[in-house]
């Protein structure tokens, strides 16, 4: 069996990672590809569902899985715990699936170290514009804190060159085929090609 690749893909906020890994899931079956629910301490947001955005868990409870070594990676991202869970990604990867991991730079350069074979993918938006409106949203917050939306985006872009491959989310569909392009070439690697065609490669090549 090939193993699956792990991928991770960071932004900042506003640069669209969440939607474009959403429509890549859409296009991609469940035997392809799947994406690792993270947990995390930050309260819920309306419409998101436990298990499905997040497993939604207690300060208490995630000290108690760090200590537990439960957590491939995990970081403090704006003043909230969030971590991979180690159990699902290993045990889905072992079944040629490839993972996607939406996490921040920290947890990024954490999977790097354990996990060198692991790609890594940066989404940066088209212009400070846009990714100044689309932090407004509807434009019910204050100066201060759209502000310090940009300050965040800001450091978490200062990231980008630490990624195996940028993504500018200008144009959505075309930013989808980049994606998808990605994953194509990585799964049309020789050394992830030769295992898949053993059998083939072997009477191709007998006498
Ligand atoms: P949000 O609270 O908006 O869903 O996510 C805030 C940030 O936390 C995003 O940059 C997201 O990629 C990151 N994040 C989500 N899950 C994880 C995780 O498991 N580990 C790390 N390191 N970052 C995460």
């Amino acid at each position: 069996m090939v193993q699956g690749t792990l991928y991770i893909v960071s932004a900042p906020s506003g640069a669209g990672k969440s939607s474009l890994i959403q429509a890549l899931l859409k296009t991609q079956p469940l035997y392809d590809t799947q994406v690792s629910v993270s947990h995390t301490t930050r309260p819920v947001r309306p419409g998101e569902k436990q298990g499905e955005h997040y497993y939604f868990v207690s300060k208490a409870e995630f000290e108690r899985m760090i200590n537990e070594d439960a957590f491939l990676e995990y970081a403090n991202v704006f003043g909230n715990y969030y971590g991979t869970s180690r159990e699902m990604i290993e045990q889905v990867l072992s079944t040629g699936v490839d993972v996607f991991l939406d996490i921040d730079w920290q947890g990024a350069q954490q999977i790097r170290n354990k996990m060198p074979q692991t790609r890594s993918i940066f989404v940066l938006p088209p212009s400070k514009e846009e990714l100044d409106r689309r932090l407004r949203g509807r434009g019910q917050d204050s100066d201060e804190i759209i502000a310090g939306r940009m300050a965040q985006a800001v450091a978490e872009m200062s990231h980008y060159a630490e990624y195996d491959y940028l993504i500018v989310n200008d144009e959505f569909n075309t930013a989808l085929m980049d994606l998808k392009t990605i994953i194509r070439a990585e799964r049309l690697r020789l050394n992830r090609q030769k295992l898949r065609h053993d059998a083939l490669i072997t009477k191709l090549l007998a006498d």
